[in-house]
């Protein structure tokens, strides 16, 4: 028998380690993905945008991960609810976490939990059909949305909100989003920045993608892209995502104001909320406006004005990053998030990768390169000698004896079959299942009698 690994959380962190343990040949790794949800795939699943089918399909270089002999996929397995830590360890060489970053973080504001001031981490959960953020209501009747941040979420969230009903039908929104967007009373969305323009985190081409929506314009004030000498100078070392993020601002800038389009994007940038009003309900955003200053450690941050400014609006989504929550009985660092860790390694038999690892940035191929670098270390230590597990009961007798039900690799393809059944009539690339119950009884459908 191989190396026995648990690798827990099934996002692209998960399925990049898998990948490379499988690939391992001194020593044989045998790994078993285990995940909370019945369904694989993370955040390709449940965070990408839908209308960016392209990338969603990086998970068909997952599916061949799958197929390789050692895997086992444990879906419907919660770590810290179905099975301990300590139960893991005690049946695995190594376990390594890939959980993500399962909440949003805070900005620390009045107002911040008034209802209908929202998380983005619950709005991008709900369009995608994560099974539990489907009873969220989101009122869309009002004229204006806030969407707080300078990211690439931030800009997802915007988007969605403006996608025309032709735009939505081809996608896998869930049909309950993709009414309450289409119904929606939305004419403005406006994405409040911290810091400046040349500071945003936004990307060049999802920043582009904004500027070519068929029922949206986006405007951009002049006044707002101009820059400090500090910000000048930046822009000439970051020619790659700054300076191009300006270029298509300053261009957006000139654009004409109306179009006829029925909804618009406006992009604000040195300002912050300092206040989310209403009576027991979203109202308006309270807004500061910054100036930019260079710290002690050489990095441009926003420092308030005494300019504010309110801008009544019905709903505001927070989207200022997600935020790790801990395993219990694991070592965790609240205020970054993470599992403390060196290059991956939390101690000999215990390691993390992905979002868990280093906190919630980068793209879905980032991971790539973090999980390798984790799974070299495994590996080091298991030619070191320095793994072992004390159980040789399989995961599986052990949620056997504890009545939990694992949903397996052939159960997630059933699921898989009937959404892209469900899908096919409508030209979409499939219909999501978003209830426990329905996942359930779709993977029974494929399970080993
Ligand atoms: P995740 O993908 O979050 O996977 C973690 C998994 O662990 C989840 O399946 C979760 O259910 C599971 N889990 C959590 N806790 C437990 C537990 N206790 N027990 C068992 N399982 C558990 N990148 C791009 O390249 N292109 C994009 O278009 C893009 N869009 C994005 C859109 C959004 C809204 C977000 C938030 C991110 C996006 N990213 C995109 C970034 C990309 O999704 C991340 O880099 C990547 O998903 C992080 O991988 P991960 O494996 O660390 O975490
Ligand atoms: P992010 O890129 O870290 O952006 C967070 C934004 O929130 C920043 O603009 C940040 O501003 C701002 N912010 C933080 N705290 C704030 C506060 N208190 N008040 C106001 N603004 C605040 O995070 P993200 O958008 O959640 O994205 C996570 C990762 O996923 C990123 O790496 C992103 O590129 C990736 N992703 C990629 C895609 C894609 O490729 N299409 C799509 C979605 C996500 P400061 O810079 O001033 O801190």
């Amino acid at each position: 028998m191989g190396t026995r690994v648990a690798v827990v959380g099934s996002g692209p962190a998960g399925f990049y380690a898998a990948d490379a343990l499988l690939k391992s040949e001194d020593p044989p790794v045998e790994v078993d993905l285990i995940e909370r949800l019945p369904t694989p795939w993370g955040l390709v699943r449940l965070g990408v945008a839908p209308d960016h089918e392209n990338i969603k399909a990086v998970s068909r270089a997952f599916e061949r991960v799958a197929a390789r002999p050692g895997f086992r996929l444990f879906g419907n397995v919660e770590v810290g609810r179905d099975v301990t830590h300590d139960e893991l360890a005690a049946i695995y060489d190594a376990v390594i976490y890939s959980v993500g970053a399962q909440t949003d973080r805070q900005m620390g504001i009045p107002g911040e939990d008034l209802p209908g001031s929202w998380a983005a981490t619950e709005f991008v959960a709900w369009y995608n059909g994560h099974p539990d953020f489907q009873d969220l209501e989101f009122d869309l009747s009002g004229t204006t949305v806030v969407v707080v941040g300078n990211g690439n979420v931030a800009i997802d969230v915007a988007r969605m909100l403006a996608l025309t009903a032709e735009e939505l039908a081809p996608t896998d929104t869930t049909d309950p989003a993709i009414d309450a967007i289409n119904g929606a009373g939305i004419e403005e969305i406006v994405m409040l920045g911290r810091r400046g323009p040349a500071q945003a985190a936004f990307t060049p081409p999802e920043l582009q993608e904004l500027g070519e929506l068929a029922g949206a314009d986006v405007h951009v004030a002049p006044a707002d892209l101009e820059l400090d000498p500090a910000s000048e100078a930046a822009l000439e070392q970051d020619r790659d995502r700054a300076r191009r993020n300006v270029d298509i601002l300053r261009e957006y800038s000139t654009r004409p104001t109306a179009s006829g389009k029925t909804r618009a994007i406006r992009l604000r940038f040195l300002t912050s909320p300092v206040a989310i009003v209403g009576e027991g309900k979203v109202e308006a955003v309270e807004v500061v406006r910054n100036r930019l200053e260079t710290d002690e450690r050489g990095r441009i941050v926003a420092v308030p004005t005494d300019e504010r400014e309110t801008i009544p609006c019905g709903i505001v989504f927070r989207s200022v990053g997600y935020k790790g929550v801990p395993i219990p009985g694991v070592v965790f660092d609240e205020r970054t998030g993470t599992i403390p860790n060196e290059h991956g390694r939390v101690e000999p038999g215990l390691y993390v990768a992905g979002w868990i690892k280093r906190g919630p940035s980068g793209v879905i191929g980032t991971n790539k390169k973090d999980a390798t670098e984790t799974v070299g270390l495994v590996l080091e230590d298991a030619r070191a000698g320095l793994l072992s597990h004390e159980s040789d009961e399989g995961l599986d007798e052990v949620l056997r004896r504890k009545g939990v039900e694992f949903v397996e690799y052939p159960g997630w393809e059933a699921i898989d079959a009937a959404e892209r059944a469900a899908g096919e009539p409508r030209g979409r690339p499939r219909v999501k299942l978003t209830a426990w119950q329905e996942l359930l009884d779709a993977a029974r459908a494929g399970a080993p009698s």
